[in-house]
């Protein structure tokens, strides 16, 4: 079945290919990601999730995906009386100030929500780039909290794969095309005064997380065809896990609350 606009995100293409969203899943909970692969669980649909898809489409969305994810998600976007609730009118503003920013939109003005597939040590994946420029460049683009990282000992970039993301897209965009390109990603926060940033991550990160991927990958493949069992992370905000989870002793009360993880 050959990759497009409409079926990329189904269980179908999901199954085929590894994707950058797929492999963070099997980083954080093995467990989960098969689960999410195999439908027995779905994620919840978040309000940052959402926000998240609403900006994207405002910014490098056709005119026509546009009406069709607002007719989509009309419910959660506006109320009763037509009016956007009040973090959706925050969205609409704040990419209008992203418009102002000429050399952000250089870097949206690429062709938008661009889908290519290669490999990577062996396993198949699957792409789909905000804003890519043929030679030029590829550059993804962030609605977040804030650009601070919610980790003392990561920076913000790695602390949510960012990296990672860079990585895969470069390798399978060289594959190809054979052009390594400088990857961006445009920042915009969701504060009452967004802060907006473009930003390279540099080729030795992209490097670095390539090669994390590359080892880490054919693991997460292994799992996929069903040829390992999945383990689970049991850790307290693992979604899956705490949801399956089965009680098997009493703890220790200092250690309530506690991650929950043991290793053995
Ligand atoms: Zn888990």
């Amino acid at each position: 079945m050959k990759i497009t606009q409409k079926n990329y995100y189904s269980s179908e293409m999901n199954k085929q290919y590894m994707s950058v969203s797929q492999f963070k899943d099997f980083c954080k909970c093995e467990a989960m990601a098969m689960a999410k692969i195999n439908g027995t669980y779905q994620q919840p649909k978040s309000r940052a999730l959402l926000l998240g898809s609403l900006f994207d489409e405002l910014l490098t969305g056709t005119e026509k995906s546009q009406s069709v994810f607002i007719e989509e998600n009309k419910q959660e976007l506006f109320k009763k009386n037509g009016e956007p609730y009040a973090d959706v009118a925050q969205a609409y503003e704040t990419v209008e100030k992203v418009k102002q920013q000429p050399l952000m939109m250089k870097y949206l003005s690429g062709q938008t929500q661009k889908i290519m597939t290669g490999e990577i040590a062996g396993v198949p994946f699957k792409i789909k780039i905000d804003s890519y420029k043929a030679g030029k460049f590829l550059c993804d683009l962030k609605y977040m909290a804030s650009l601070r990282s919610p980790n003392l000992f990561d920076s913000m970039v790695k602390y949510w794969g960012y990296d990672i993301q860079g990585a895969v897209y470069q390798e399978i965009v060289y594959q190809n095309t054979n052009k390594r390109l400088p990857f961006f990603l445009c920042i915009a926060t969701k504060e009452t005064i967004p802060h907006l940033e473009l930003c390279e991550i540099k080729q030795y990160d992209l490097d670095e997380a390539l090669s994390n991927v590359e080892k880490k990958v054919q693991r997460f493949q292994a799992l996929k065809n069903g040829e390992i069992e999945p383990e689970r992370c049991e850790e307290y905000d693992c979604l899956y896990c705490t949801a399956t989870r089965i009680i098997t002793e009493a703890i220790d009360s200092n250690m309530l609350g506690m991650t929950r993880k043991i290793e053995d």
